[in-house]
């Protein structure tokens, strides 16, 4: 896995030196030389996964009925023509959205 240096340098100085390992550079240096130790190949994923879960965890509202709804299952209607419709269409459940948009 390879990543680029300004992001590794990003996740880097989101990291504090003592995660690292004590022989890293980026320790060993004090923030002078990038990390050479585990730390970044591992942060980026660990990362990811975390905002990932977060924003799986937040459930949403269907704006017409009220009812909760897991993220994957909130219907949005999108035009790919006008961005601002897109945008202001409200998440809905399935069967509110079917009401609104009608079966297409
Ligand atoms: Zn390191
Ligand atoms: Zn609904």
């Amino acid at each position: 896995m390879s990543i680029d240096y300004p992001r590794a340098w990003q996740i880097v100085m989101e990291t504090n030196p003592e995660d690292h390992h004590p022989d890293c550079s980026f320790r060993v240096t004090d923030g002078a030389i990038l990390c050479d130790c585990d730390i970044l190949n591992k942060y980026p994923e660990t990362l990811d996964k975390k905002m990932h879960t977060k924003i799986k965890k937040k459930k949403m509202k269907c704006e017409n009925c009220g009812i909760m709804l897991s993220p994957d299952k909130i219907f949005s209607y999108v035009d790919g023509n006008n961005i601002a419709i897109t945008k202001n269409s409200p998440n809905l459940c399935e069967k509110c959205y079917r009401k609104i948009y009608g079966e297409k």
